[in-house]
């Protein structure tokens, strides 16, 4: 049946310009390409649509376009749901993907606008006047005390919980070693050093050779517990508990044993080709009580010393939840969206599970303030932030940082073909192939993930002086500089929010 299937992309060779070099048929990670008899030959069904080839080959020889005809068009039957159909009718096994839900619900972020000033209240000019981007997440007290000394200095009297300074309100989504390669995980934790931001372990344990980073690492307790021990968690800043992923809510992870070579194997604590998988919840966490036991049994482990991170997905009841996870005496809550990126998640659960970021955030917020208890916690928000704007409206609903995973794989090289689960990644990112994974220069993405936070720093402060403020903080939760546009009642009822024009 399957050999019946249309090709969903076609290669075009344009051999008037190709000279034969073959550097294609080497470039490509899928085995879509060969040369036989004196010409490159595509085996279009194989294609991902990952542009290597379209990007490598010299003479610009090559594109690859969608194939127009592969389905009849029919409003209700999409190309998508036959092409579903037709690999379940051969295979009958359930269908991976990866990256983000990339289906046609609304995005919040583009039906809200950012306020701006003129005349009466001024705006500032970055250029000249400093802006403060800096952020400490971590619990807050109610209030501070302070004594007077001799010499007229002030002292801090009050006992803080653990902060993490982010000279950016910003940091890495967590990837883990496995899902993405060696040199990919090196790469964020490089730039997360130099911007003084966070790179994040997934739910991988921690390299060896990553431990130079430890300071800007955030490392990750997942269901599986891989590579979770005493050293491990003093290795980090922050300490996760993963107990949900916007991409796939209410599921675990799977990363296959074909990915599971020796240094994963090392990481992770688990042999050599064996598929890592983590349980749908944690073994030991059946209410918020026992969620508890496990952030102060980390707390006691990192002798109080690190915050304690609970990340969720972004469900119906999310505030509720982020409610009694602020109680259980965590000090971040990541609330992850459903249009955040996974290295492979089943096609029907990232599709149809998972409510947006934005209206996940702002009811989180406005609950946690509510409750008088917003202080307990920061907030990271994550799930689909695609641009400074993004983010500066993320702030604004009342996070106090962003987390962003497919902007800074897209800043790496990555081309959004979705086929990370397949561990062919032509560009060295999501596979742990040799001949794949070097042609990813460490150093040289490091440098593309710093440009990339630089710019958005750049922005924000351009943001943040339009808006007339000169600190992040005064834009955090500042929800009256936003309006909406082309939203219901309902909708800016929950994000709190009024209409523009307003
Ligand atoms: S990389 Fe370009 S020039 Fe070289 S064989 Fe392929 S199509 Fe021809
Ligand atoms: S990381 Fe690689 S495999 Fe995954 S979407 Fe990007 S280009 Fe495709």
């Amino acid at each position: 049946m399957s050999m019946y299937l249309p090709a969903e992309f076609i290669v075009q060779v344009d051999y008037s310009r190709c000279r034969s070099c073959r550097r294609c048929v080497a470039e490509c990670g899928f085995g879509t390409l060969s040369y036989q008899n004196d010409r490159v030959i595509a085996d279009h069904k194989k294609c991902a649509a990952c542009q290597r080839c379209v990007s490598t080959c010299p003479e610009g020889a090559i594109t690859v376009i969608h194939n127009p005809l592969a389905y009849k068009k029919n409003y209700h039957w999409t190309p998508e749901h036959i092409k579903n159909l037709h690999k379940q009718a051969a295979t009958g096994g359930k269908l991976l993907t990866g990256g983000g839900n990339d289906k046609v619900y609304k995005s919040y972020f583009d039906h809200m606008v950012l306020d701006a000033c003129q005349v009466t209240n001024p705006s500032i000019d970055p250029l000249r006047e400093p802006m403060e981007l800096r952020t400490y997440l971590g619990s807050k007290p109610d209030s501070l005390s302070f004594t007077c000394l001799e010499n007229g200095e002030y002292k801090l009297e009050t006992e803080m919980s653990p902060q993490v300074r982010l000279e950016v309100p910003i940091v890495f989504a967590a990837m883990s070693f496995g899902a993405i390669s060696l040199n990919a995980h090196k790469a964020l934790a490089m730039a997360a050093k130099e911007c003084g931001i966070l790179y994040n372990t997934g739910e991988g344990g921690l390299h060896k050779e990553l431990y130079a980073y430890g300071d800007r690492t955030i490392v990750q307790v997942a269901s599986g517990r891989f590579g979770v021990n005493h050293e491990y968690l003093n290795q980090g800043a922050v300490v996760e508990i993963k107990c949900g992923q916007g991409a796939k809510p209410g599921i675990g992870g799977h990363l296959p044993g074909e990915k599971v070579n020796q240094e994963v194997s090392q990481t992770r604590m688990i042999p050599v080709g064996s598929d890592a998988i983590s349980p749908a919840p944690h073994h030991d966490i059946y209410s918020i009580e026992d969620l508890s036991q496990l952030i102060y049994a980390i707390k006691e482990a990192t002798n109080y010393e690190k915050p304690v991170c609970v990340k969720i997905a972004a469900v119906h009841n999310v505030a509720a939840i982020a409610s009694g996870i602020a109680r259980a005496g965590a000090d971040i809550i990541f609330l992850d969206g459903f249009r955040g990126g996974t290295g492979a998640a089943p096609t029907i659960i990232r599709d149809n599970l998972g409510i947006p970021i934005e209206l996940a955030l702002a009811a989180v917020d406005e609950r946690l303030r509510r409750e008088g208890i917003r202080n307990k916690v920061s907030i990271i928000a994550a799930g689909g932030i695609r641009s400074s704007g993004d983010m500066a409206k993320a702030i604004a609903l009342g996070a106090d940082a962003v987390a962003i995973g497919t902007a800074a794989l897209i800043a790496m090289g990555c081309r959004l073909c979705q086929k990370c689960y397949t561990g062919n990644c032509s560009w060295g990112i999501a596979t742990q192939r040799p001949e794949l994974t070097r042609r990813l220069n460490p150093e040289k993405a490091a440098e593309c993930l710093t440009n990339m936070i630089r710019g958005w720093s750049l922005e924000l402060k351009e943001i943040l002086g339009s808006l007339g403020v000169n600190a992040v903080e005064s834009l955090r939760g500042s929800r009256e500089r936003l309006r909406g546009v082309g939203l219901s009642d309902t909708e800016l009822d929950i994000l709190g929010i009024k209409p523009a024009g307003r």
